[in-house]
């Protein structure tokens, strides 16, 4: 065609020595049609909403033309898996198309097409992504970019006829997604294990220059590196927590060297709370269950700490960089907690009213996104302002006793009820991707009506706005929402 080039690439991972990848095309999927679109991560790499009508958009971020510039690859990388050494796994049906520069002058970002087909890295699998994850990841990782919460991004999502064998014939679909680097915890461990520490140290050396420059000025820029990413990854924890996700498959090979959030899966967000709750009905043991995600998340920091000794040196600098993630974990698990309940001082006493609402939450499995939004609108001096928050739970008594000591506590800081109130819901969600939304909008897609993925996008754009338009949207699941199951089959 005669039009612009949509966007001109380059690949950075491409310089890396040939073992780190393999060259390859996408395999073409046939006639392929928009399934969602995200401005805003389009805006993040200087795209704009006429890019979609560009003749080439459909071609390009399904994998059936290649963009000017772009030198296609899959990655490889290895990992544990549910805790077990797994060995060599790689980019199995994600190929990166290259980088191009972010629209804020910072940085670049490298554009992956997920579901383009089959790699040298796909051992048993086919390549391909179905519709209803690629929704899922699409709808997930612009749910979390909204929430402020470290992520990949999603362009857009395509689809396709053609059918793709899972538990049932599904349809075949390619998320376009976006990061600075999807370079893994696993793409360590793949070269310690293998033994092949020269290739660790380049890798290494990469991940410094083009993404923590200010770390080579330390005096053990490895020992740096491994700090600042179980800081990132601490942090990031925290996060999930205090928003309810639950990402469901924490392995290694899953888990950013930049702290985001990154490969969604089975993933799910806390409706009736229940701290032991498994999103992934595949994790049987509850490895990656809500209550165990801190110390996974600490656990993956150990894996890459192991494969990461050659470099910085020894087990005291390694175990030194490792040391601060209880503190940082906590230290921003508290700040996210007291902002969820309005609070902006911190007292001794606060641990122990944080424990009685958690106490609350899982003795009546209280919707967890509803409870802190309606606590938001609490008055201090209005007891039937509480209304709205005893209607969601059983053992009305125990909440009122604690209700009291929470109104005591925000005395003690004279909070005032409007301030708080805009302060909470700045911070507690109205809307997140419940597992049911999201299956209503996957369902309308599988008949080719894309309009609710689009409303969802727009919905959980704005999470913390009231959008009294939508407000059910905020509602508690529907029974029939009991039934549904996510697992890895994706
Ligand atoms: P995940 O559980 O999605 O993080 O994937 C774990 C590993 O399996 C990665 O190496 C993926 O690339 C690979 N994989 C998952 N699904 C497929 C598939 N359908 N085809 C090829 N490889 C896959
Ligand atoms: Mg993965
Ligand atoms: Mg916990």
């Amino acid at each position: 065609t005669d039009a612009p080039a949509l966007l001109t690439f380059d690949n950075r991972f491409a310089q890396l020595p040939p073992a780190f990848y393999t060259r390859l095309q996408p395999t073409p999927l046939p006639a392929p049609y928009l399934v969602g679109f995200s401005e805003d991560a389009a805006t993040a790499i200087g795209l704009d909403a006429a890019a979609t009508r560009h003749p080439d958009f459909l071609d390009v971020f399904t994998g059936n033309r290649i963009a000017a510039g772009s030198q296609p690859l899959a990655a490889v990388y290895s990992g544990h898996q549910f805790g077990v050494w797994a060995g060599q796994l790689g980019d199995g049906r994600a190929i990166s198309l290259g980088d191009v520069p972010a629209a804020d002058g910072a940085g670049r970002m490298e554009l992956q097409l997920k579901g383009s087909g089959q790699t040298p890295y796909s051992r048993m699998g086919d390549g391909r992504a179905v519709l209803r994850s690629s929704i899922r990841e699409f709808l997930c990782s612009e749910a979390m970019a909204a929430l402020g919460i470290p992520t990949t991004r999603a362009l857009a999502v395509t689809g396709s006829d053609q059918r793709v064998l899972r538990e049932a014939a599904e349809s075949a679909a390619v998320v376009t997604r976006m990061a600075p680097s999807f370079i893994r915890f696993g793409s360590f461990e793949h070269w310690y294990y293998n033994q092949r520490f020269d290739e660790l140290k380049i890798l290494a050396d990469a991940v410094l220059e083009q993404f923590y420059p200010a770390l080579l000025q330390q005096a053990n820029p490895y020992k740096a590196l491994l700090s600042e990413v179980t800081r990132r990854t601490a942090e990031l924890m925290a996060q999930w927590q205090a928003v309810g996700f639950m990402h469901g498959v924490m392995n290694t090979d899953n888990m950013s060297i930049l702290g985001l959030t990154l490969d969604y899966g089975p993933f799910g967000f806390m409706e009736a709370f229940d701290a032991r709750h498994i999103c992934n009905h595949t994790d049987s043991q509850g490895r990656y269950s809500y209550q165990m995600q801190p110390r996974i998340g600490q656990w993956n920091c150990f894996a890459l700490g192991q494969a990461m000794l050659p470099l910085v040196g020894s087990v005291e600098d390694t175990e030194a960089a490792l040391a601060g993630y209880e503190a940082v974990f906590e230290a921003k698990q508290d700040q996210l907690l007291h902002a969820k309940l309005g609070l902006t001082t911190s007292r001794p006493d606060d641990d122990k009213l944080i424990d009685a609402m958690f106490a609350i939450l899982q003795n009546g499995h209280v919707d967890f996104t509803l409870f802190f939004r309606r606590l938001g609108e609490l008055q201090i001096g209005n007891p039937t302002s509480d209304e709205p928050i005893r209607d969601l739970i059983i053992d009305r008594p125990a909440f009122d006793a604690w209700a009291a000591q929470y109104r005591e506590r925000l005395r003690a800081e004279a909070s005032d009820d409007g301030q708080r109130r805009l302060a909470m819901h700045a911070v507690n969600p109205k809307y997140v991707l419940r597992n049911y939304l999201a299956q209503v909008a996957i369902e309308k897609a599988q008949q080719k009506d894309f309009s609710e993925v689009a409303k969802l996008q727009a919905i959980l754009r704005r999470p913390f706005d009231e959008h009294p338009e939508h407000d059910k949207y905020a509602d508690l699941p529907p029974g029939w929402a009991s039934h549904l199951e996510v697992s890895c089959s994706s």
